[in-house]
């Protein structure tokens, strides 16, 4: 890929930013700034997701013939790095970056029709049900059971720690339909509808005091078979692929803009010395770190982006990009704390939601630092732990 920008990726660029001014609303804006986590609270990604789909820009990394926009590498790096530039909300990518490349590769024609058309335009909004109690890093030994009954499945179980369940009116999750040979032999991929009858959704608080994430019980419920990806006992297989999408990244543009905005508070706070801090040669060193390997994790991701444009699946670098980029992430939060000092440690819930009017001390990005680092502490273990990420890097890249 050629990092220079022709002249027509430039006028490109000029495109999407005089989109991005006009459809973005200072309400949106302000949720993109304010978000505490990857995540996007559903009142206002779900708007921007529309807004999005009526242009067609929604979902740059699909073919074409399901929705996609043709754009090339370059332009849907661009409008991406625009996107976090212009302060737009993030998107839920349960469904557009997880279960929507899973539905094309292994679903049946009239899933596809189905879900596709109403993944892109957020009509249905998805849950990921893979995590149970005791069945995270060693997922194959998940336990929910999927007994068949006729034309349906009866499930009966626990998920756990089930992102934005309580907002979800779909879930794709793994079920155990046998018992009999490898535990990942007997696992079978579903799409359900979390309005069934049976289905209970209890919120987990996080340290930063929100509710992102879930546990979810079933208890005798009915899913029809027409909801199986795959066959029966061929969902490790699925269940695989997605998690390649799930680990394959888009964060390096977030991470330049936060990295830019360390820089700009390091100009701005003073240093235990009395100097600006950013004429702390610590201070200095760790930004300039920071900076050599978000470059670095820059081009692993262009790497990603090229696999899947050319419809393959990223591979192990989805592993290394998501090692890396949890791990850069979670060294920028730290930095900003440490950049912060005091102001940091001002944790005002109802000041940071966007529209409130609460009064807050320090600059804006303060209301929401530390509950970013809190976070992201979990960056690093969902999508498949890093430890794990190393493990499958250790066989399948360097053969140990
Ligand atoms: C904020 C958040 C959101 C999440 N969202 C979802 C979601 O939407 N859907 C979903 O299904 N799941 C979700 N998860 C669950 C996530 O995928 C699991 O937490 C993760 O896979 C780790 O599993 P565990 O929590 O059971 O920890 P464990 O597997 O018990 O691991 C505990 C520790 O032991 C280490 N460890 C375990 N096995 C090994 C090994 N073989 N080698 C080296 N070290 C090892 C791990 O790295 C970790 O540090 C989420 C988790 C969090 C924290």
């Amino acid at each position: 890929m050629d990092l220079d920008l022709t002249a027509e990726d430039l006028a490109f660029r000029d495109e999407v930013r005089a989109f991005l001014d006009a459809a973005l609303t200072p309400e949106l804006r302000e949720a993109g700034r304010r978000m505490t986590s990857v995540f996007c609270d559903k009142k206002y990604s779900l708007p921007w997701q529309r807004i999005l789909h009526a242009k067609g820009w929604v979902a740059p990394s699909w073919p074409r013939e399901y929705g996609g926009t043709g754009w090339n590498e370059t332009q849907r790096a661009i409008f991406s790095a625009e996107c976090v530039r212009a302060g737009a909300p993030g998107l839920a990518p349960m469904g557009l970056r997880m279960v929507g490349p899973v539905i094309m590769r292994y679903g049946t024609p009239e899933q596809k029709a189905h879900y596709l058309p109403r993944i892109l335009s957020g009509e249905d909004y998805w849950c990921q049900g893979y995590s149970e109690p005791g069945s995270g890093s060693d997922l194959a030994s998940l336990q929910l059971r999927a007994t068949s009954d006729g034309d349906h499945y009866v499930l009966n179980g626990s998920k756990i720690w089930t992102t934005h369940a309580h907002w979800a009116n779909r879930m794709f999750c793994l079920v155990r339909t046998s018992t009999e040979g490898k535990p990942q032999a007997g696992i079978t991929f579903l799409l359900l509808d979390m309005g069934t009858p049976g289905i209970k959704v209890d919120p987990i608080i996080t340290l930063a005091g929100e509710h992102e994430v879930n546990q979810v019980f079933f208890d005798n419920v009915r899913v029809p078979v027409s909801g199986r990806v795959g066959e029966e006992n061929a969902g490790w297989t699925v269940a695989k692929y997605l998690l390649e999408f799930e680990r394959g990244g888009g964060s390096a543009a977030g991470m330049k803009v936060a990295l830019e905005r360390l820089r700009n508070l390091a100009r701005q706070e003073t240093s235990d010395q009395g100097g600006p801090l950013i004429e702390d040669p610590a201070f200095r060193a760790k930004l300039a770190g920071a900076g050599v390997a978000l470059d670095a994790i820059e081009m692993t991701e262009h790497r990603v982006l090229a696999a899947l444009a050319s419809g393959n699946a990223p591979g192990p670098a989805s592993s290394m990009l998501k090692t890396q980029g949890t791990e850069l992430m979670q060294r920028l939060d730290e930095i900003a704390l440490e950049g912060l000092a005091h102001y940091g440690a001002v944790q005002q819930i109802e000041a940071r939601a966007p529209g409130s009017n609460q009064p807050f001390i320090g600059p804006e990005h303060g209301l929401t630092t530390t509950a970013r680092y809190l976070n992201d502490r979990a960056a690093s273990i969902y999508g498949g732990s890093n430890e794990i990420q190393r493990d499958i890097m250790a066989r399948l890249v360097l053969g140990l």
